[in-house]
């Protein structure tokens, strides 16, 4: 069986008693980094061996830890903070396990996207994760593209040394949103603030990011949305805007009535201007 194990992202207090058992119990361990790792296995006296399962060695090494679970072992699985096979090499095991019919089972705890989110100030019921936005610029832009019209909030993980261009990018195709920046979060230095995009690239003009960020868009409001979209039927002759329903099949009367919605108007305001040859 595989048990994914969530460890601090931060704040070593933070991991479960049952984490803890669970990874002084399992056969071997399975962790992204085992230097780091080895410091949270001193610090809680586990004493199970581990091998490195990391994002250069993702493919072939699931496949071997397969292996061993099929012949019967337990793994458990950290990564280097938080829950795995969120936006870390996690995920490839995971899927591996299930197409090979191997149980697994996940031990919840930190993870920073959640953190960030409970604490960000921003909408919190509907939320979309991205993870690291994609290194290749036009991948990045098209992503982000897809992103502007985006109406739940929009969680992002960033280094430190890609933050400012990031924020660069957003300010680009999203325009000025309100963005909480989380920062070190459980640890000595965490900061949460809720500021604009714009007023974040500004205040790193004069400091350079530091530590771990999670960064928390607000999403394109609704009202807005509904504007442009008023706008645009606006721009179109009542002839052309019936014309785009009539297009699709639907009588005049419809026709008449999705008009008048789009418009804000009565259908018989759209009925006395189809008569008069007037815009209502
Ligand atoms: N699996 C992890 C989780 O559950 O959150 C995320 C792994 S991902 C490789 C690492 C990224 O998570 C960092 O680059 C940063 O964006 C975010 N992160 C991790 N720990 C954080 C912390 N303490 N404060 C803010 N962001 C953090």
């Amino acid at each position: 069986m595989l048990f994914l194990c969530a460890t601090p992202i931060g704040n070593l207090s933070d991991i479960s008693e049952r984490v803890i058992t669970t990874l002084r119990e399992a056969d071997l361990i399975a962790c992204e980094d085992t230097r780091n790792s080895r410091k949270l296995f001193t610090h809680f006296a586990i004493n199970t061996p581990f091998t490195s399962y990391h994002e250069y060695n993702k493919f072939e090494k699931a496949e071997e830890l397969i292996g061993k679970m099929e012949a019967g072992a337990h793994i458990a699985l950290v990564t280097d903070a938080g829950t795995p096979a969120i936006s870390d090499p996690g995920e490839v095991l995971v899927r591996r396990c299930h197409e090979q019919g191997i149980p697994v089972t996940s031990l919840p705890g930190p993870c920073a996207l959640i953190t960030a989110l409970s604490a960000c100030g921003l909408p919190a019921r509907r939320f979309c994760f991205e993870g690291f936005l994609p290194a290749d610029k036009k991948e990045r832009r098209e992503i982000l593209e897809a992103l502007s019209s985006e109406t739940r909030t929009i969680i992002l993980y960033e280094a430190p040394h890609h933050l400012v261009k990031t924020l660069e990018a957003l300010y680009t195709v999203l325009g000025d949103r309100r963005l909480s920046l989380c920062r070190e979060l459980t640890k000595k230095h965490e900061e949460i603030c809720l500021t604009s995009i714009k007023e974040a690239l500004d205040a790193f003009e004069t400091k350079e990011p530091r530590g771990e960020y999670v960064l928390v868009i607000e999403g394109k409001s609704l009202s807005e949305i509904k504007k442009k979209e008023t706008e645009a039927f606006r721009s179109l002759s009542l002839k052309e805007h019936m014309a785009l329903y009539e297009a699709q099949g639907l009588d005049q009367k419809e026709c008449m009535k999705r008009v008048a919605k789009d418009l804000g108007v009565s259908k018989r305001d759209i009925y006395s201007a189809l008569l008069s040859k007037e815009e209502p």
